[in-house]
């Protein structure tokens, strides 16, 4: 019963202090037959008690029943949508509609288990781990849902009663792009890990109006299009209107002596900023459990500025509100380069701030002491980016609970743990202190506490060493200070992993030095990994199909290291055979999409070599094109005899460059002037092709990596953290031309170094020869290359002469000229093993078979058991019953 119900009386009536409910009561179930207010009282409450009881055994008895999963009732579910939701009749809607209504219907299905699930989590009192990321790059939702929720084919039956076919349906989806690329994309695919096991985590990240921009190719040039994607409404987000908290920004920080003579912390005045959850359901793979995506959005708190509206001051009034809504409108369209604005460092607060805020509401609806939140709450921060959570937490603790500063520390540090994705010194997040200090001023005072403590016992340690002392201070000097984002979620973490194991290396050498010095145990490796569902099952159906059809089973699907099985049959003619049928397959849809694309058929016979990753130096697609350009020089020097003796190859290019990142746009620019003159040209007898797909994305990336024999990933050294496409490409059958860094490492490890085409320096070596004095020589070969470019045929000189500027030894920090020899001979040994059609099979089969390790459902394993100590928490129903 509850307490605060307060006590019915005839003067309450007589006042009109009663709700009109409650007069009700009073007047049909109470009045009758008792004779003192006090019975009248007891009377309701019984009433009450009744009532909700009965409301209660109905609502288990409707929440008992599932959703039928029938084809005739999943005809009727999508048909009342279009009537019901659409408002549209059911003899007149279009595909558009069509897919909205699909995806609400399921969208219903996610809400049921959505809710169990969560209500498990929160009855069984199980720790949970929260990911905060500045990005989740999740993919198209409603193949992925329906495949995981295993209704993909009684969908695509009904939907053909529909006079619908689902897979066209499906590619009326527009895809959130919610992300730059790999970090992005990894979340995603750690999500899907998280709910197919069962774990109990929520991801948090904000709610771009405008995610990655769509890029198209107007002139051989990137062109950056606004990416409006909600234009049409989003069927996949619950907007949660009941949760939303206020965040502050600039203001004052006060101190005042308190009653009992502490000091207590006031952050006081500024803006605030309402932030609004939306709620996105992530779905597991055979397994109830869904999982909750929590996304931020930006709004003006209910009550702006109303000083300024009274003084009659509307219209500035309104731009503040305007203000507020900008917050999250945009993503930072920027990969691996830190711009430093200050609206982006706003979104990090407002994200990390409303997120801490949910979190801490949800620990103390629990009542416990705060100190048990370590118990309840592991966060991971995805790169430094939620950084701020650190200091935020520790004001949390501090000023608003009271706990003193040593006990609330040793809470964060053991709640707290951080990703690094990055060794790259232009891609180190820093923010200047004048910055936050007036942005957020007493998160500046908390950080130079920080960085006191900690440099007190850096001086323990390394006394009177003033280099180690600047080199990990929190702040870097200079005019003017910055504070260094990656040194404080190191500070403030318990656990602090790279995403390969080179990676995990340099991190500790090159990166954190110190750190690793003082506290080794923090650091530790944890391999990325991709999901098999979304990067086998939904982006590849036919190779899919044939590994169940072998291994009997589809139970690899979840454990991935069942296709280690299907090495068995490597020399099996019947297997060779499906398996070669399900990449040509792949290989035409690829080229039916060029075709479309470009108005030029592409033979499927030829190798597929593909390089799709963001566009950056690092990744080298230079080294590629100029490849690529080499061999376009070589078949144009062949009589026709030879010419017919050449592997022909048709060589695909994809990916984004930051809008700002010229010296990315001018490669694009020299890979489509290479694309139209080897294209064009007929002497060449098709022996070579050459495209760039725009606007790369999940859903692009789904196209493409199953139709390859060769992708490229071919980073400097110890540039690339892991890749994750890499993972894709092999797990599909392709196979890789790579450089020794990131994953590639380990992937050679578990696959073979038969299976995988290796060329160029290692990392240690690209150190040495950065130090040494550059090689006074360059290849004739890449001499000519530079030659061809120089005389303008393939694109105007003046926009290739910042590219040919770099390809001198003494420009060389890529190490494309010294690795180009090499690269020319890989490429050369692919050529030769891809004329052995049964040998190079033989190694794709090899390889598949091999890649288990890779699953981001063993990556998450490791963050659960070696980061966050959670458990899996299945959700069971004890009884399933279906809607009529
Ligand atoms: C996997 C993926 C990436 C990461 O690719 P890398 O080659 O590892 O850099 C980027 N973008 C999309 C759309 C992806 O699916």
């Amino acid at each position: 019963m509850d307490k605060n119900k307060r006590t019915l009386s005839f003067q309450d009536l007589a006042n009109k202090t009663v709700s009109p409910a409650e007069s009700r009561y009073l007047v049909h179930h109470a009045v009758s037959g008792t004779t003192s207010p006090q019975d009248w009282r007891k009377a309701i409450d019984e009433y009450d008690d009744q009532q909700q009881s009965r409301r209660r055994e109905l609502l288990y008895s409707l929440m008992s029943q599932y959703l039928s999963r029938d084809v005739a009732s999943i005809e009727r579910y999508i048909v009342d949508h279009v009537e019901h939701t659409l408002a549209r009749t059911r003899f007149n809607f279009d595909k558009f509609d069509a897919y909205l209504a699909t995806a609400l219907s399921v969208r219903d299905r996610l809400i049921e288990s959505w809710n169990d699930t969560q209500q498990y989590f929160t009855e069984a009192g199980v720790k949970r781990a929260y990911y905060l990321s500045m990005e989740f790059l999740m993919g198209r939702q409603l193949q992925n849902a329906l495949i995981n929720l295993g209704i993909h084919d009684q969908y695509r039956e009904a939907l053909k009663e529909l006079g619908f076919d689902l897979e066209v349906l499906e590619e009326e989806e527009p895809e959130p792009g919610l992300g730059n690329g790999g970090l992005g994309r990894l979340a995603a695919c750690y999500m899907d890990s998280l709910a197919t096991l069962n774990y109990p985590v929520w991801g948090y990240g904000i709610r771009y109006q405008y995610g990655m921009f769509e890029q198209k190719i107007k002139d051989g040039n990137q062109v950056e299009i606004p990416d409006f994607w909600l234009a049409k409404g989003n069927p996949w987000e619950m907007q949660r209107l009941d949760v939303t908290y206020p965040v502050q920004f600039y203001g004052n920080v006060n101190v005042v002596n308190n009653k009992d003579g502490k000091l207590q912390v006031y952050w006081q005045g500024g803006q605030v900023v309402r932030a609004i959850a939306y709620d996105i359901p992530v779905p597991g793979f055979d397994t109830y459990n869904v999982l909750n995506l929590r996304l931020w959005s930006s709004s003006p708190p209910e009550e702006f500025d109303l000083e300024a509206f009274n003084r009659g001051d509307y219209y500035s009034s309104i731009g503040e509100k305007q203000l507020a809504e900008k917050l999250t409108s945009v993503l930072y369209p920027n990969d691996s380069t830190e711009a430093g604005k200050e609206l982006r460092l706003k979104q990090q607060y407002f994200f990390v701030s409303a997120t801490l805020q949910d979190i801490l509401r949800r620990f103390q609806k629990l009542q416990l002491p705060i100190q048990q939140l370590v118990n309840k709450a592991a966060i991971q921060l995805n790169d430094t980016h939620p950084t701020i959570a650190i200091p935020e937490l520790m004001r949390l603790l501090v000023d608003d609970r009271g706990l003193g500063w040593e006990e609330a520390w040793e809470l964060t540090v053991q709640i707290f743990s951080y990703t690094n994705h990055t060794v790259l010194p232009e891609a180190l997040e820093k923010w200047p202190v004048p910055m936050m200090e007036r942005l957020l001023p007493r998160h500046m005072q908390i950080i130079y506490e920080i960085n006191k403590r900690h440099l007190e016992v850096v001086a323990q340690m390394f006394p009177g060493d003033e280099q180690i002392r600047e080199s990990v201070s929190l702040i870097e000097e200079g005019y003017p200070k910055m504070i260094r984002m990656a040194s404080l979620a190191v500070v403030g973490s318990h656990r602090v992993n790279g995403v390969a194991a080179l990676h995990s290396q340099l991190v500790k050498k090159q990166l954190f030095p110190y750190f690793a010095a003082m506290t080794p145990d923090k650091f530790l490796n944890i391999t990325n990994g991709v999901t098999p569902r979304r990067w086998i099952m939904v982006a590849n159906p036919a190779l899919a199909a044939v590994f169940t059809r072998w291994l009997e089973s589809d139970d690899w699907i979840t454990d991935t290291r069942m296709l280690s099985q299907l090495e068995q049959f490597q020399e099996n003619d019947d297997f060779i055979r499906e398996i070669e049928e399900a990449k040509t397959k792949n290989k035409q849809r690829l080229a039916l999409k060029i075709s479309q694309l470009f108005g030029i058929n592409v033979d499927t016979d030829a190798l597929f070599d593909i390089q799709v990753k963001r566009i950056h130096e690092y990744k080298r697609q230079l080294l590629n094109i100029l490849g690529v350009i080499y061999r376009y020089l070589w078949i144009k020097q062949l009589d026709a005899e030879q010419i017919k003796t050449v592997v022909p190859r048709v060589v695909v290019f994809a990916g984004k460059a930051a809008a700002s990142y010229a010296q990315a746009k001018r490669i694009i620019r020299l890979i489509n002037g290479v694309a139209s003159v080897v294209n064009n040209d007929t002497s060449i007898d098709n022996r070579l092709k050459v495209f760039f797909l725009p606007n790369y994305n999940v859903s692009l990336a789904e196209e493409i990596i199953p139709a390859s024999d060769i992708s490229q990933h071919i980073s400097t050294a110890g540039m690339e953290a892991s890749g994750t496409s890499n993972m894709k490409f092999v797990m599909n059958g392709g196979l890789i031309l790579g450089t020794m860094d990131g994953a590639n490492i380990e992937i050679l490890e578990h696959i073979g170094k038969e299976n995988i085409f290796i060329f160029g320096l290692n990392a240690d070596q690209v150190e040495e020869a950065r130090k040494s004095n550059p090689p006074t020589q360059l290849d004739s070969r890449l001499e000519q290359v530079k030659a061809t470019i120089a005389n303008g045929t393939f694109c105007n000189p003046k926009v290739a002469e910042p590219i040919l500027s770099c390809l001198v030894p003494q420009n060389d920090y890529y190490m494309i000229c010294r690795d180009f020899p090499a690269y020319l001979e890989a490429q050369n040994m692919v050529d030769e093993a891809f004329k052995d059609k049964r040998g190079w099979i033989k190694k794709t089969i090899q390889s598949m078979a091999r890649m288990y390790y890779f699953s981001s459902d063993r990556a998450v394993e490791e963050y659960a058991q070696k980061i966050w100590n959670i458990e899996p928490a299945p959700f069971i129903p004890s009884t399933i019953s279906f809607k009529e």
